[in-house]
């Protein structure tokens, strides 16, 4: 018989000695997860024992971990925002970073107002569904180019109850958005590590994560090089993407270049350049495009 603290201690030691940055942390969330017990609850069971049919599942997780898998894609879920989402093997897990991306966005959305979004690489549809599910009244558009990534947002969809106010639609970043189709504020998560450092980050990134969400080319600024000049045109109110912390002079110079205005930087918690936005001057204030 194993108590709940046995395992803890068991797989912590496990997971330090594979390198795995929170032993502990992680120990907790995979049994937790079992148990269907948050943190405290499994605190309140420490001597809880296990049987062996309890513990072949929990084992079974542990030794995906153990490979550096990384764990949403282990335990099926991760919590970002004020949601919780489905993300799968295949499918970029998404950041804490990124909810500044989140709130940058909800900064610029009134309660009230039935704005339209576009989240262009949407990965698990992570930063288009906390929006919609912070904004009742707003609208989602929801690209990528990838079938899994749309496979998982749908199925975020359907989880988060918002059928009917998100289209998930697949092709390369604005282009399935039929052109007549009004996108007030536009935002991406796009790939946009350089590619040369990808092998340097850790393991569950490097190995694990699908390059295609990570690689942005030799400085990493391929995507916004050609995403920034179509969203400046398309959005008719905002553009915020979420960047590395050192390309914040580089995407304000193709925001400013793009006609965009009051470009501002937003810092993660971490005090780290994470997202650059513009605003698309009023129509009766921009300079005549004729
Ligand atoms: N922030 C991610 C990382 O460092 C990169 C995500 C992206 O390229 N959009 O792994």
């Amino acid at each position: 018989m194993s108590t709940v603290v046995d395992i803890l201690k068991r797989t912590e030691s496990y997971f330090r000695d594979k390198g795995i940055p929170s032993p502990r942390l992680d120990a907790e969330l995979i049994l937790g997860h079992h148990l269907k017990l948050d943190r405290v609850g499994l605190y309140l069971q420490f001597d809880r024992s296990l049987n062996e049919s309890e513990l072949g599942p929990i084992r079974e997780h542990v030794r995906q971990r153990a490979t550096r898998e990384p764990l949403a894609w282990v335990l099926g879920t991760k919590g970002f925002h004020d949601i919780e989402l489905a993300v799968h093997r295949g499918v970029l897990v998404p950041r804490p970073d990124t909810e500044t991306l989140v709130e940058a966005a909800l900064a610029l959305i009134p309660e009230d107002e039935a704005l339209f979004i576009a989240d262009i690489c949407c990965g698990s549809g992570a930063v288009g569904l906390a929006i919609a599910s912070a904004r009742p009244l707003v609208k989602v558009f929801a690209t990528d180019i990838d079938p899994i990534a749309l496979r998982c947002t749908k199925e975020n969809v359907k989880r988060l109850g918002l059928t009917g106010r998100v289209a998930v639609l697949r092709g390369s970043l604005l282009e399935p958005i039929p052109t007549e189709r009004q996108i007030d504020i536009l935002v991406a998560n796009p790939p946009y590590v350089a590619s040369a450092e990808i092998d340097g980050l850790e393991p569950e990134v490097a190995t694990h994560e699908p390059r295609a969400a990570l690689d942005g080319g030799a400085d990493g600024l391929d995507i916004y090089r050609k995403l920034i000049p179509e969203a400046a045109k398309r959005a008719t109110r905002a553009v915020l993407v979420e960047i590395g912390c050192t390309q914040a002079k580089a995407v304000s110079a193709l925001m400013t270049e793009a006609g965009l205005h009051e470009i501002q930087s937003h810092p993660d918690l971490g005090g780290h350049d994470r997202v650059i936005s513009g605003a698309r001057l009023p129509e009766d204030r921009r300079p005549s495009e004729a």
